[in-house]
């Protein structure tokens, strides 16, 4: 069977009439950036925190990740020996999570610990790939996401020790910030292994890679002050991936569940400019029809909308045939399983400190 000449809703029913014939064989996780229909038959839609512990808790043999590569990369780490993630579209990556990798994370944590004397903690964000989660773990540091990023950098440094936060700078700089750890002992690290100029290095407490979110950078302080002058009385809530300066100048931070979470919950008749992925933004302006929903700027994520309703129909299709015993599996991800060890350490280590009283 080919999807050639199928429209959006028959794609749509045909993965809907495949879930049912499946049943608790499938699971079809989808973050919250990919488009609305897909979301709509998801079994479960979060962000990539809320993805991971989903699919932690799903026994489903088979696991369509509707999200980008890190995303389904995370899904395999924290998958049972006999469940099998299928990833629609091998070619949504994330450009933020390329832009470091295992090799260059080692080199930087010894940079660092040459220039300071002293052993340096790595501390990865979880969008990033399994080999950069996998150094952590076998040096001793942890995942982090936006919502726990707080709690788990105080961890270490209430313990004395200093950290390589990598891949997001802007995370790490709206971090540090909000523990009220002074400017001079954050230092930005150069993609060509640089530390920033006139910085306290030898005191240096956290030591941030100079990576980001296209998505996010995008927002700039004009762009908040432009919003805050048409719309007097709405509220501006940005996502941490943005610009200290964006972060603030707006009323409120915080991860996209968080964002989520809070136009839930907010007054009917509230007004609320959002400073984060368009198609998330235009979903909860569909969604919560009882508010005034805007978006801060639009700034869609290229590699979120490479998911489709034909990608993930023809990977769901290729479930049925491989049960059937007349096709394989298509675009099954593979992590290397010394990786899916350590990469599992760190995320335990995260668990562990979030989840400590
Ligand atoms: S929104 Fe940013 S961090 Fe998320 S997948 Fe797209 S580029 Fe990567």
């Amino acid at each position: 069977m080919s999807f050639e000449n199928y429209t959006d809703e028959m794609l749509k029913q045909y993965i809907i009439e495949a879930k049912k014939r499946l049943g608790s064989r499938l699971a079809i996780p989808a973050h919250h950036y990919i488009n609305k229909d897909l979301v709509e038959i998801a079994d479960f839609a979060g962000d990539s925190y809320k993805l991971a512990v989903d699919v932690s808790r799903s026994s489903a043999e088979f696991i369509v990740f509707c999200g980008v590569r890190f995303m389904a990369d995370g899904a395999k780490v924290l998958a049972g020996e006999n469940q099998h993630i299928l990833h629609p579209e091998p070619a949504a990556g994330c450009p933020m999570a390329e832009m470091i990798d295992e090799e260059t994370a080692e080199k930087a944590v010894e940079m660092i610990g040459k220039v300071c004397d002293r052993e340096i903690i790595p501390l990865v964000y979880m969008n990033s790939y399994a080999d950069s989660k996998s150094f952590c773990g076998r040096k001793g540091g942890a995942v982090c996401t936006s919502s726990n990023a707080e709690k788990i950098v105080r961890y270490y440094l209430d313990r004395g020790q200093s950290l390589f936060f990598f891949p997001d700078y802007h995370l790490g700089h709206n971090v540090a910030q909000q523990i009220g750890i002074d400017d001079s002992l954050v230092v930005k690290v150069g993609r060509n292994l640089t530390l920033e100029d006139g910085k306290n290095l030898k005191e240096g407490k956290m030591f941030l890679w100079d990576g980001f979110c296209p998505i996010h950078q995008e927002f700039d302080d004009e762009d908040v002050l432009l919003m805050r002058k048409n719309y007097p009385d709405a509220k501006i809530i940005v996502h941490p991936e943005s610009r200290k300066s964006v972060v603030n100048l707006s009323d409120m931070s915080g991860s996209t569940q968080q964002i989520y979470n809070r136009i839930a919950e907010s007054a009917e008749g509230s007004v609320w400019v959002i400073g984060t992925e368009t198609t998330f933004v235009k979903r909860i302006a569909d969604t919560f029809t009882d508010k005034k929903v805007l978006p801060l700027k639009t700034s869609p994520c290229k590699n979120m909308v490479k998911l489709t309703l034909r990608n993930t129909a023809e990977s769901v299709k290729s479930v049925e045939d491989y049960i059937a015993g007349t096709g394989s599996l298509k675009n099954e991800v593979f992590v290397d399983k010394n990786l899916v060890e350590n990469a599992k350490l760190a995320l335990q280590k995260m668990i562990d400190i979030v989840e400590a009283p």
